[in-house]
């Protein structure tokens, strides 16, 4: 059965096509600026060149007709027509307390959905709009939806409760929910296949460095705890997210300044994080290039990235009671060589010792701390598609 996966955003989607007999990948894309001047469409069928579209899209469902155009293009498509798909699966942000599982979307689900929405004001509109295009274009396909929360809904009441008054956790549902939980599960599964272990036997630490990052305590194969809140602003410092602040700061600054909420908000989510300290820029090759020019702002939004993550690290160890592997993955995870040695050095009395030529690899599984390293660090490319793939497959197979 072929798979189409969806990852629909405000103005942009990212879309691929698995067959799932055997987990190929048989081609991927993205939509950017839907609803905007300049819409386009990048598809790719693997092993072939990229093409772009520069096509007016006015809204998502136009835009998902040009994804299907694609998928059943003459060249450069995989099917000849949409029977062939026998499934879409939908990654959706938020499904808040509601589903610890993927599930099979029909109005219940939507209903949910929509009741999530006030949690995840951002994400889930999106996702839902997508979802709606993909159902009047293809109304009789199954659908599944793919929570990035449902993995952490694991986490004991302690992980998640915030001490602030109860009450607001039973009347507004404010408690850790959690982001990138496809991600986290996909490489604690395949970092469980790698060390050749069952995941019922470890202990595992998954760290998410991307733009967005996260870290999470996995324990046999459940989420303990998890760095990113009630939205994915708390936790690691990020490209441009804060991360964990003192909540008196926002006040402050707000009175300070002369700001209103939105404003604060704005600073808090897209001025922040290492483009904040740095005010050189967001991404780690562009940091990186600074800071070997000796700019110190930018010297310092690296320490303190990897100071934050190795914090983390440790708190994970103590509530775990120890940490058999630790995960690096996504933009920064797979890539930065530099910042992988920076967070894992000087670990060695916790038994975490990083090779340092083998850390001279990106994007490629593989492990790479010494020999002789109690606790293994290992590098995985995530592959959140494969995941929702993964699942829509199983749940629309069992119908
Ligand atoms: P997201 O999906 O959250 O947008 P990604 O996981 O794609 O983010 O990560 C993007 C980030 O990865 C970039 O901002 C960049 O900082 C980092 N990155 C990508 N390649 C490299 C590299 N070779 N060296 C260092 N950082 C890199």
């Amino acid at each position: 059965m072929k798979v189409l996966v969806i990852n629909c955003g405000s103005s942009s989607l990212k879309y691929q096509v698995l067959d799932m007999t055997n987990e190929v990948l048989e081609c991927k894309g993205l939509v950017e600026r839907i609803g905007m001047e300049g819409s386009a469409i990048t598809h790719e069928k693997i092993g072939m060149d990229k093409f772009k579209n520069i096509v007016p899209m006015e809204d998502h469902k136009d835009a998902i007709g040009h994804v299907l155009d694609a998928i059943q293009d003459e060249d450069h498509g995989v099917v000849k027509d949409m029977s062939e798909i026998g499934a879409v699966g939908h990654r959706v942000v938020h499904a808040g307390e509601k589903y610890a599982h993927s599930v099979l979307i029909d109005d219940t689900v939507m209903a949910a959905l929509e009741d999530c929405v006030e949690l995840a004001p951002l994400h889930n509109p999106p996702n839902l709009l997508g979802i709606r295009a993909c159902q009047e274009l293809m109304p009789t396909t199954p659908m599944v939806a793919v929570f990035d929360t449902a993995f952490h809904q694991t986490m004991p009441p302690e992980s998640y409760i915030y001490a602030i008054p109860y009450e607001y956790y039973q009347k507004y549902g404010i408690r850790r929910y959690g982001f990138h939980g496809t991600s986290h599960k996909y490489v604690a599964e395949r970092a469980a296949d790698m060390l050749n272990v069952n995941i019922e036997d470890l202990k595992l630490i998954t760290c998410h460095l991307g733009n967005g990052a996260s870290v999470s305590a996995i324990k046999r194969g459940k989420c303990l705890d998890t760095s990113m809140g009630f939205t994915p602003l708390e936790g690691l410092v990020m490209g441009t997210r804060s991360g964990d602040i003192d909540p008196a700061i926002v006040t402050y600054i707000r009175e300070k300044e002369g700001l209103n909420q939105g404003v604060a908000n704005e600073i808090l989510n897209k001025k922040s994080g290492v483009l904040g300290i740095s005010g050189v820029s967001s991404d780690f090759r562009d940091l990186e290039a600074a800071a070997e020019d000796g700019n110190e702002r930018a010297i310092l939004a690296l320490k303190v990235f990897a100071h934050k993550v190795k914090s983390y690290i440790g708190a994970y160890i103590a509530e775990m009671n120890g940490v058999d592997a630790i995960i690096f993955t996504a933009g920064v995870g797979e890539n930065d060589i530099g910042m992988r040695d920076i967070i894992c050095n000087d670990m060695g009395n916790l038994g975490i010792k990083l090779d340092l030529v083998k850390n001279k690899v990106r994007g490629k599984e593989m492990i790479i701390s010494r020999d002789d390293s109690k606790v293994k660090v290992l590098l995985i490319p995530t592959n959140e598609e494969l995941m929702i793939a993964r699942d829509t497959y199983e749940i629309v197979t069992k119908l």
